[in-house]
């Protein structure tokens, strides 16, 4: 018989996939690192295993334990399957904004959400930041992960991603690029790829404009999951070559291309990566050239969002109809 003893065993190992399409008229190969086939459809799981296994051998988790991690997106999703799997309980703390769906898929791991005013300052006690500090003093057996400083987020690219793409390459990989946010991804992936290749492997990070990573002061921009206002101690910066800036309009346009003409329902972090990945595409012009793209999750999560022609719009960015049907494109 062929099957696993705990989800945790699924995480990792995901596929490389040609893009075709997108990548018309442009020489080098161009792979795509497909995370949203891990099992809780998000590159974060890899983080979520590596951090709490390695807070149990540190003795910060105990038996009965409780993970307190201010997040509403991917990383939750990822610390709520481990924590199920090895019986710990979950809380997470979110702004209001978060939509409801985000927060309703967390509850409905068994993690407890405990939502937060957005328009507040982030001393504010009130502030997310505020109450998920205060709940790991007052919860007994509390662990705050934190992925913008926790080690184990970056070792678990150093550990996986990077070994996986070499290997899946057979040591060809010639260009590695991924979106920035904890700098995690980037830092512990890019590491192993540099230091296995002697240095050959380039690494280049994508990254909103108005970020701080391409030069920004954290001006805002609507990609989610990725770009900063601050500098992560996670973000190594000695292991990033080069970083390319994208704009919102560019990464929600090749969002929607990637669902449209490769099938990949991704969300708008990857078609960013992916809209960096193609411009270094055409840079590099080289037949021998292979560019791997990490796409961080799926597009499953963004259905109102970049999915939604009705939202674009109130932001902008008009979609093109074509035939008679609205076919995805923006501006
Ligand atoms: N895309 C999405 C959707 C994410 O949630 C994240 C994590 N914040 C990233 C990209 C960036 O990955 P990392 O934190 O490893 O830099």
């Amino acid at each position: 018989m062929e099957y696993v003893n705990s989800l945790i065993d699924l995480v990792g190992n995901t596929p490389l996939l040609k893009l075709s399409t997108v990548t018309e008229g442009l020489r080098p190969l161009v792979l795509a690192k497909v995370e949203y086939l891990n099992p809780g459809g998000s590159v974060k799981d890899r983080i979520a295993v590596k951090m709490i296994e390695a807070a149990e051998r540190e003795g910060k988790l105990k038996p009965g334990g409780t993970i307190v991690e201010p997040t509403s997106g991917n990383t939750g999703v990822g610390l709520a399957i481990v924590a199920q799997s090895k019986g710990y309980r979950c809380v997470f703390v979110c702004p209001d904004k978060v939509s409801e769906d985000k927060r309703n898929v967390l509850a409905a791991y068994g993690a407890e959400v405990v939502v937060c005013p957005t328009a507040v300052e982030p001393d504010h006690p009130d502030s997310y930041y505020s109450v998920s500090d205060r709940l790991v003093r007052e919860i007994e057996g509390a662990w705050k992960p934190d992925q913008y400083s926790n080690p184990n987020n970056p070792a678990s690219h150093y550990e996986s991603t990077g070994p996986e793409l070499w290997r899946q390459t057979e040591g060809r990989i010639t260009h590695f690029v991924a979106g920035i946010g904890t700098g995690g991804t980037i830092s512990g992936t890019g590491r192993y790829l540099k230091e296995v290749s002697g240095g050959r492997v380039q690494v280049i990070g994508a990254d909103p404009a108005g970020s701080v990573y391409s030069g920004g002061s954290g001006r805002p921009y609507l990609v989610e999951g990725v770009g900063e206002d601050f500098w992560p101690a996670n973000y190594d910066q000695e292991v990033c070559d080069r970083v390319i800036e994208v704009s919102d309009a560019e990464s929600f346009q090749l969002t929607r291309r990637l669902a449209r003409e490769e099938a990949l329902l991704v969300g708008g972090s990857s078609g960013m990566a992916a809209a960096a990945a193609l411009r270094l595409a055409a840079e590099v012009d080289d037949p021998d050239a292979v560019i791997v793209v990490l796409l961080p999750d799926s597009g499953r999560g963004y259905l109102t969002k970049v999915f939604s022609d009705e939202w674009l719009t109130r932001y902008g960015f008009a979609p093109r109809p074509e035939t008679g049907r609205v076919v995805g494109d923006v501006l």
